[in-house]
Formats: C-alpha cells, sequence, structure tokens
C-alpha cells in the first residue's frame, strides 16, 4: 500500500498504452491500477493470459479483464496471487474461468478471511458496497505453489515462486525468463509483490515477517539476476540497484527495531 505518485521512469524504454499498460518486454505487460497504485501483470500465452494479481475489488478485477480482452484478445486463463492483502486479491472472482495459483498456504489464510479483507479495503477508503460484494465472491487458489513452479504460456517460461514470509505470510514472485537474445526484448521480468515498493517505503504490517524480509530480497535478486526489470507491487518499474539498496535498508530498519 501506497500512495499514487508520478511514475518516475524506469531503466528501460516501455511503450504505455493511453490506458496505462506498459509493455516491458514481448507478450509481458503491467498498469498500476487507479486508487491503491496496485500493480497488475499479464503474460501472453497460445490461447490465453497469465495474470499476476487481480485488481482490488470484482469491478476492478472485471475492467483489468476487460483491457485485457481488448488488447490481446485472449482470455485470462490463470491469475496468480502475489500475497494475500485485499488490493491484489479481491477482484481475482472476476475470473472466473481462470485457474488461480498462490503460495501454499493462501487458500488457508484466505478461506476465512472474506470479513477482514472487507474491513481493510473499507478502511483504506473502499465504499461499503464494493468491499463487501469483492469479499462475499472472494476467490481462493485452487493450485498451490511449493518451492518453484514453472509454467510455459506461449513457449516462455515463467517460474512461480513461494518465497515464504516477508512482507506478508505468503508472499510469492514470479519471473518471466527473457529470450536470452539481448537488449530489451531478452530481459527477464520478476513481479515482486509488495516485497518491493517504489512509490513509498515498504509497507510492514502487522502480518509481516521483517526478520524474513532482507533474504526474500536477496533470493529475489539471485532469481531475476542483475539486468532484469523489477515490477513493485506498488510504484514505478525499477533494476536490481534499487531493490538491493531496499534490501539494505529493510535490514537497518528492522535491525534497530
Ligand atoms: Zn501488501
Amino acid at each position: 500500500m501506497a500512495a499514487e505518485r508520478e511514475d518516475a521512469g524506469g531503466p528501460a524504454a516501455r511503450e504505455r498504452s493511453a490506458s496505462g499498460w506498459e509493455e516491458l518486454a514481448p507478450g509481458v505487460v503491467r498498469r498500476r491500477l487507479p486508487r491503491w497504485d496496485a500493480t497488475v501483470g499479464a503474460v501472453r500465452g497460445t490461447s490465453g493470459l497469465l495474470l499476476v494479481d487481480a485488481g482490488a475489488s470484482v469491478e476492478e478485477g472485471a475492467r483489468v479483464r476487460d483491457e485485457l480482452l481488448g488488447m490481446f484478445g485472449l482470455p485470462v486463463t490463470r491469475v496468480v496471487l502475489t500475497h494475500p492483502h485485499f488490493d491484489h486479491v479481491l477482484g481475482a472472482a472476476s475470473f472466473t474461468a481462470a485457474r488461480v495459483y498462490a503460495a501454499a498456504g493462501m487458500d488457508v489464510r484466505l478461506a476465512g478471511a472474506g470479513e477482514e479483507l472487507r474491513r481493510d479495503a473499507e478502511h483504506h477508503g473502499m465504499p461499503g458496497d464494493e468491499a463487501a460484494a469483492s469479499a462475499e465472491s472472494l476467490a481462493v487458489p485452487g493450485h498451490a505453489v511449493r518451492g518453484e513452479l514453472t509454467l510455459s504460456p506461449g513457449g516462455r517460461e515463467v517460474v512461480l515462486v513461494d518465497l515464504g514470509a516477508a512482507h506478508s505470510p505468503h508472499d510469492l514472485a514470479v519471473v518471466v525468463r527473457g529470450t536470452g537474445e539481448g537488449g530489451a526484448d531478452g530481459r527477464t521480468v520478476v513481479f515482486c509483490g509488495d516485497l518491493v515498493e517504489e512509490s513509498g517505503e515498504p509497507q510492514a504490517g502487522p502480518d509481516a515477517s521483517p526478520a524474513l524480509w532482507p533474504a526474500a530480497l536477496d533470493r529475489l535478486l539471485s532469481l531475476g539476476g542483475q539486468d532484469a526489470l523489477y515490477v513493485p507491487g506498488h510504484g514505478a518499474v525499477v533494476d536490481a540497484a534499487f531493490v538491493r539498496a531496499q534490501r539494505d535498508g529493510l535490514a537497518r530498519r528492522f535491525a534497530q527495531s
């Protein structure tokens, strides 16, 4: 969670459509949603799209679904949830035909979390009826990721990585491997969830495990490498140096507390 601010520009030349979608690599896009500035991403496959996070409500999710259908002419067939916070998961119910993936334990976490997520969404300013309708139809992940799970939409290697507890009890990163051909097209794209935030300080709520957070970022850096584009849960796309600096800042911040 963080307040929205102007995109300061990322490390790569990227196209941005009028609707706010940025192309990070061929067939890999993301946009920053209004209100809580949460990121959603998508990877084009042959017959469907893989979506990373789903928006903060069923209405937001439906808008994302329709925009992607308009851009690619393909439905979302897989939804991957990076962690169990309302601004990332409550839109998942808008993708009724999709398989929903998340870190192992997210199914149990979300199964009883409707009321808590509704309260959290309302607390952050979502209208009551929108929050209630979204919480009521909360989608529980049916596909648990333990360790790493490799998918290959459109022949592209996409690795879902369970990073355990850090920003939340169940953090998961999505690593979209580059084509290895060099240049912008060849870059790996790492969707970090809220393990990384650019538009504000990383948010450590009561369900965070700050002591484990720096190690999760070390793992993220080893997965993506020096040249990857790192997509934060909130804010502009960053590079490895930014993630490393945030890791060091978190280590200092929580060593003192
Ligand atoms: Zn979060």
